[in-house]
């Protein structure tokens, strides 16, 4: 890799070893991956994204996840999940009032229906777990680890569980209304990150990685090993060189597939007539240490 960027020392990166001069996200990551220029879009551009409805029930759920773990073990019902999906709407909201406007002010029927199938997704959680059994090690944890010396990898997992023997198991909600084969290779990258990130800080690898897929009901578990996610960081390595190249070059291509009908940039991308915004190559070398998964994810991607 070419060391031409400056790092910035940041709080989110304090304690970063001073050979690290870059960060990667897993959904970033997974940007390049699936789309080079949506990547472009999303990280260097940082065009904005309007929530979808779908997203804004992800991050709900996911809210009402976490907090329902808060609570006493044997007050984890269904119903006091059902409690709980109204007030964290009304804490998201204010948070992020561009929420409210995927609403018509005038529409009461519409947000109901909206809390009402985010209940719908909490009934899929509770058929296949039972919180009462469960002491989550971690939640909505921020991860992170340094990978061929100079790449940050950080990313925020949903939910990591702790047995008494010290296996490790870490647990994805997936909550998007889109066909699950469009986004589960996606998925599944996403937790061999966080596999990756725990297995290079505590030395141990994960024994499983678990996908809760709650509009199904279904779990998609998944078992890494040590071999593999050697070779997954020497592929989360490439990728970066890749990215790197591609900002020293400003050239971005789009990749179109069927992860298209969810891009918010179709307007801007060339395969579908439109022509990106002039290369902002100031943001492109500004500041690599900036690179955190942020609620909300970007839309039918990481909900
Ligand atoms: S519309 Fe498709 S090809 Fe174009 S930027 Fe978005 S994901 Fe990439």
């Amino acid at each position: 890799m070419t060391a031409q960027r400056v790092i910035h020392q940041q709080e989110a990166t304090a304690g970063t070893p001073a050979t690290v001069r870059a960060s990667l996200s897993p959904s970033r990551a997974a940007d390049f991956k699936t789309c080079p220029l949506l990547y472009r879009f999303r990280s260097i551009d940082r065009l904005p994204e309007r929530p979808s409805v779908e997203q804004a029930r992800g991050t709900l759920v996911h809210a009402v996840l976490e907090r329902l773990f808060d609570l006493p073990a044997a007050g984890r019902t269904p119903e006091a999940a059902g409690d709980l999906v109204a007030p964290q709407w009304d804490r998201l909201v204010t948070e992020q009032p561009e929420l409210a406007a995927l609403f018509d002010a005038g529409d009461p029927d519409g947000t109901a229906e909206f809390l009402r199938s985010a209940a719908g997704l909490l009934e899929g959680y509770f058929a296949v777990e039972d919180p009462r059994r469960l002491e989550p090690a971690e939640r909505e944890a921020l991860i992170s680890a340094v990978v061929d010396d100079e790449l940050l990898i950080r990313g925020y997992l949903d939910r990591l569980d702790v047995a008494p023997d010290g296996a490790l198991r870490v647990v994805d909600y997936k909550t998007g209304g889109a066909p699950r084969e469009a986004f589960e290779a996606r998925a599944l990258f996403q937790l061999k990150f966080y596999a990756l990130v725990l297995w290079r800080t505590r030395g141990v690898v994960p024994r499983v990685l678990r996908l809760l897929y709650l509009k199904d009901a279904e779990v998609c578990d998944y078992t890494p090993d040590a071999e593999e996610l050697e070779r997954f960081e020497r592929t989360v390595v490439a990728l970066w060189q890749a990215i790197e190249a591609a900002t020293a070059r400003q050239d971005f291509r789009p990749r179109p597939s069927r992860l298209c009908d969810w891009c918010n940039h179709r307007a801007l991308c060339p395969t579908f007539g439109g022509t990106p915004p002039p290369f902002p190559a100031a943001a492109a070398s500004a500041d690599p240490l900036v690179d955190a998964r942020s609620r909300p994810a970007p839309p039918g991607a990481d909900e």
